[in-house]
C-alpha cells in the first residue's frame, strides 16, 4: 500500500508541473484526460460524454486513498487525497448548477460522499458545499419525499448517490438528505430485493411489470450493488441503531456476499442469476478486473467488520460470527464462540476485565416470538422484546461472565418481489438452494473477454424446471425433511414435488460449480 501510495504521489505532483491549466492535484487514471478535462472545464462534455464514465473511474481512487488513511492512518494517502477533492472542486467551479446536474446523468460513483467524508476529516465547510453539488438532484429530491422513481434506473448508479445523501444528512444535520439516504435503503429492500439480498437485473431495476425478468434473465443481480447496499446500511446504522438494518445485513452478507467467492480457485462473480437450473461463473485470478473484482475484494473483509458496534455505554452484538473483541476504552475482552449457522446459538465469554455497560443482543427477525433464551452465568434473562429489536443487558461485566443465547431457527418461503407465484425456501435466514446438474457450464471461469462475466452456457427451459405443488404452499417449508447429520440440508416431502423430486436443499452460499434452483414456481392443487 505504501509504495501505491508513493508512486500516486509522483502522479499527482507531475500532473500539478506539467498541466497548471487543468491538472492541479489531479491524480486520475483515465485515458485521454488531458482532453477531457481541458474541456470540461470550459462546460464542454463532448469529449466527457465521449469517454466511460470518468467520474466514476476516478471515483475508486478517491475511495481508496481515503480508505487507505481510514484504515492505517496514512498521512501521504490523506494528503493525496485531499489535494484530489480540491482538484473536483477546481474543475467544476465555473459550472453552472444546471452544467453539473446535466453531468451527473453519467455514473460517478459516490462522488457525493467522498467530498462529504473530506469535509468530516477536516471540518472545511468547502468540502461539504461540493458533496452537495455533487448531489443529483433526480434521485434527491424523489427520494427525500418517500417517492421512488428507480424503476428502469441502472442500479449501482443511484445506490452509492444514496450513501452520499445519508453522509451529508449525518454530518451536515440535513434532514432532507437523511430521508434521501434512509427512503432509498427502504425501498430497495423491501420492494426490490431478492431473498438473497441483492437487486436489479441486467444491472438495471426493473418496473413491477418486468419483474418476471428475475425468472428469465442470467443477468441476476450484480454483487457491487449488494456491496454498496451494505456500506448504505453500516451507515444508516450509524445514526439510528435499528435491528432491522441488521437484519438485511446479515441476509445479504450471509447469502449474497458470502457466495460471491469461489472456495477454491478465489475467483469473483458477477452476476447471480436466479433462473431456473442456470450458473453463474468467476473472474479468473489476475485476468479478469470487473467492478465487482474490485469490490469483491473489499466484501470479504466485510465479516469481522458489523459484528459488534458500540454507541455511548451500549455494545451492540449484531453478528453471531466466532471473534475476539478487544473493546479498548473498557479494558474488556469478549470472545464469541459460534458454528452459526449450522449452529442455532452463540456463546459470549468475558475473557479479560471489568466494566458496567449495555450488551445489547440482537434478537433476530427469523427467531420466533418468546423463542429466543438468553442466560447469563446459567440464569434466565426475563425480557420484552419483539423479534427485529435488541434485548438490553445492563450489568456489571467480569472476566469469566458467559452469555449463552440460543436461537431457534425454523423454515419460512419468501415470494419473488412483484412475482409471487415463484418463491425461496430459508432456515432461518439462510437461503436455501438445490444442484440441478453440471452440464453446459459453458465459461464458469471467466477471462477478461467483455461479455466473458455472463453465464453463456445454454439456457434450459423454465416450464421444465422442478415446480413444487401443494394444497397449500404455506405449508411447503414445514414439510422439508432435514437431511440427517448435515445441517442445513433438506429433502422435499414427496407429496410436494411436482418434477423431479430428488433434490437436496442446501445452503446458496456454499453451492458451487452447478446449476442450481434458488426460487420456484410453487402451485396449489387447490387453485
Ligand atoms: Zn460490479
Amino acid at each position: 500500500m505504501e509504495y501505491i501510495i508513493s508512486e500516486l504521489k509522483a502522479c499527482q505532483d507531475a500532473n500539478t508541473a506539467k498541466n497548471p491549466e487543468w491538472g492541479t492535484g489531479y491524480v486520475g487514471g483515465v485515458p485521454n484526460s488531458k482532453t477531457i478535462w481541458t474541456a470540461f472545464k470550459k462546460g464542454d462534455f463532448a469529449p466527457f460524454r465521449a469517454a466511460w464514465v470518468p467520474w466514476y473511474n476516478v471515483h475508486k481512487l478517491y475511495a481508496g486513498l481515503r480508505d487507505a488513511w481510514l484504515y492505517t492512518g496514512n498521512e501521504d494517502a490523506r494528503e493525496i487525497f485531499l489535494k484530489f477533492c480540491d482538484w473536483g472542486i477546481d474543475i467544476t467551479s465555473g459550472l453552472t448548477d444546471v452544467q453539473m446536474q446535466s453531468m451527473l446523468d453519467i455514473e460517478h460513483g459516490g462522488m457525493n460522499e467522498v467530498f462529504a467524508d473530506a469535509y468530516q476529516m477536516t471540518g472545511n465547510k468547502k468540502y461539504m458545499e461540493a458533496a452537495k453539488r455533487f448531489s443529483h438532484l433526480m434521485l434527491l429530491n424523489a427520494m427525500a419525499e418517500d417517492n421512488d422513481n428507480l424503476d428502469n434506473r441502472h442500479a449501482n448508479t443511484q445506490v452509492p448517490k444514496a450513501i452520499g445523501f445519508q453522509r451529508i444528512g449525518e454530518l451536515d444535520n440535513n434532514l432532507k438528505f437523511h430521508e434521501a439516504g434512509r427512503f432509498f435503503w427502504q425501498t430497495v429492500t423491501t420492494n426490490r430485493s431478492l431473498a438473497f439480498g441483492g437487486n436489479s437485473r441486467r444491472e438495471f431495476f426493473p418496473s413491477v411489470a418486468a419483474s418476471v425478468d428475475f425468472v428469465n434473465d442470467v443477468e441476476g443481480p450484480e454483487s457491487c450493488n449488494s456491496y454498496n447496499m451494505l456500506k448504505l446500511t453500516e451507515d444508516l446504522f450509524r445514526v439510528q441503531p435499528s435491528a432491522s438494518y441488521i437484519d438485511f445485513y446479515e441476509r445479504t452478507l450471509f447469502n449474497h456476499i458470502l457466495s460471491t467467492q469461489h472456495p477454491v480457485n478465489g475467483g469473483y462473480v458477477y452476476f447471480t442469476p436466479v433462473r431456473p437450473r442456470h450458473y453463474r461463473v468467476y473472474s479468473a485470478p489476475n485476468e479478469a478486473m470487473w467492478c465487482c473484482v474490485g469490490s469483491g475484494m473489499e466484501n470479504h473483509g466485510k465479516y469481522n467488520e458489523f459484528i459488534y458496534t458500540h454507541l455511548h455505554d451500549s455494545l451492540f452484538l449484531n453478528l453471531f460470527i466466532a471473534s475476539e473483541l478487544n473493546w479498548k476504552e473498557k479494558g474488556i475482552i469478549l470472545q464469541q464462540e459460534t458454528g452459526f449457522p449450522k449452529q442455532e446459538q452463540t456463546k459470549l465469554t468475558v475473557k479479560e476485565g471489568r466494566s458496567k455497560f449495555k450488551l445489547m443482543v440482537r434478537y433476530p427477525s427469523w427467531v420466533s416470538k418468546g423463542a429466543l433464551k438468553i442466560t447469563v452465568n446459567g440464569q434466565n434473562i426475563n425480557y420484552t422484546s419483539e423479534p427485529s429489536s435488541f434485548v438490553a443487558i445492563d450489568r456489571e461485566w467480569k472476566k469469566g461472565d458467559v452469555v449463552l443465547i440460543k436461537l431457534p431457527m425454523h423454515n419460512s418461503l419468501e415470494p419473488m418481489p412483484n412475482v409471487s407465484s415463484y418463491i425461496a425456501i430459508l432456515h432461518g435466514p439462510i437461503v436455501l438452494a438445490a444442484k440441478t446438474g453440471i452440464e453446459d457450464l459453458k465459461g464458469i471461469v471467466a477471462d477478461d473477454s467483455r461479455w466473458g462475466h455472463i453465464a453463456g452456457g445454454k439456457k434450459l427451459p423454465i416450464d421444465k424446471a422442478p415446480i413444487l405443488i401443494a394444497d397449500d404452499i404455506k405449508t411447503i417449508p414445514g414439510k422439508l425433511v432435514p437431511v440427517k447429520d448435515r445441517p442445513l440440508h433438506f429433502t422435499f416431502a414427496s407429496q410436494t414435488m411436482g418434477n423431479p423430486a430428488k433434490l437436496e436443499l442446501e445452503p446458496f452460499y456454499q453451492l458451487h460449480d452447478a446449476r442450481y434452483m434458488m426460487y420456484w414456481m410453487a402451485l396449489s392443487n387447490k387453485g
